[in-house]
């Protein structure tokens, strides 16, 4: 007998090994073996969130707002996600929570995205409905549970992972980081397709990092339109049957020492899961380096 074993929420598959588990809620043990058996397990619960939203909206006589289709632009729902204007918390008596992220967007005519979602370090890690509504009397019925005090203080902002940054590295060049950052994070919301795996689910590839930092099938190496040297680390994974790439692009910072030679660090930018072939042929640009680059 094997004393440590979990088994998938959904399919009740045994895993030995809890690296193996995904999880998607907060303090909740409710581990999964891939994403779609979250997907799966989720599924009726979106399904009945949506049929509340749709009893709601007949009721408030608001059901075909035009505003609706906003909430698929994508950058709308970065937006909302990662700078939200209010965050509920709703909690029920077994202690299980799910969040309410409101964003007013001031375009023209003003409208409300919000999003029930689950939040897993901080980071939203599953959707269970995105909507948008001009309707005050709409955006009220979300308006419950506790009010965290400070959105932007309470949303985890660390999307790199631990370590990956150098301390030493000053704070200019901290800055041009982030700066390079917002470029490729707003780039790669518009090249990605509705289909790919989707953004707020990012978090849940993290566990690739490394294995693709360390032992990459391929790196390209190529200069930005500020003239550094960028490198693109790729690696395709199976997990479940499905085949994804995991891609860090990452940045190559000089740095002077005094008296000694130059050091180089190579820092990742930024890094994110596809099952899109398109888009790894897009990313995938420049010189291919051979063998793999250690710093
Ligand atoms: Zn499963």
């Amino acid at each position: 007998m094997n004393r440590t074993v979990y088994f998938c929420n959904h399919c009740k598959k045994a895993l030995h090994d809890i690296e193996e588990l995904l999880f998607v809620e907060e303090g909740s043990p409710r581990g999964f073996c891939g994403e779609k058996c979250i997907e799966q397990y989720y599924a009726p619960i979106v399904a009945w969130y949506e049929n509340r939203e749709r009893e709601t909206r007949s009721l408030l006589d608001i059901a075909n707002e035009d505003c609706k289709t906003m909430i698929s632009d994508a950058n709308v729902m970065d937006k909302a996600l990662s700078r939200p204007d209010e965050i509920w918390r709703w909690q029920n008596e077994i202690g299980e929570d799910l969040f309410v992220f409101i964003k007013n967007f001031a375009i023209e005519r003003p409208f409300y995205a919000v999003i029930m979602c689950h939040l897993f370090e901080r980071q939203p890690s599953f959707i269970l409905l995105a909507s948008a509504t001009r309707s005050e009397e709409f955006i009220n019925q979300f308006r419950s549970g506790e009010r965290i005090v400070d959105p932007d203080e309470f949303i985890s902002r660390d999307d790199l992972p631990a370590g990956a940054i150098d301390l030493e590295v000053e704070q200019e060049a901290l800055s041009a980081i982030e700066a390079k950052k917002s470029a490729f994070l707003a780039r790669l919301l518009q090249d990605r397709t509705a289909a790919d795996i989707p953004f707020e689910q990012f978090d849940l590839y993290e566990k690739y990092f490394k294995t693709t930092l360390e032992d990459p099938d391929e790196i390209y190496t190529d200069e930005d339109d500020d003239g550094d040297q960028l490198f693109t680390y790729i690696k395709a994974y199976q997990h479940n049957n499905i085949s994804f790439y995991y891609f860090i692009i990452c940045v190559e910072f000089e740095k002077e020492s005094d008296g000694e030679a130059e050091t180089r660090k190579i820092i990742p930018l930024m890094a994110f899961p596809t099952l899109d072939g398109e888009l790894y042929h897009l990313y995938r640009g420049g010189k291919l380096v051979s063998g793999s680059l250690k710093n």
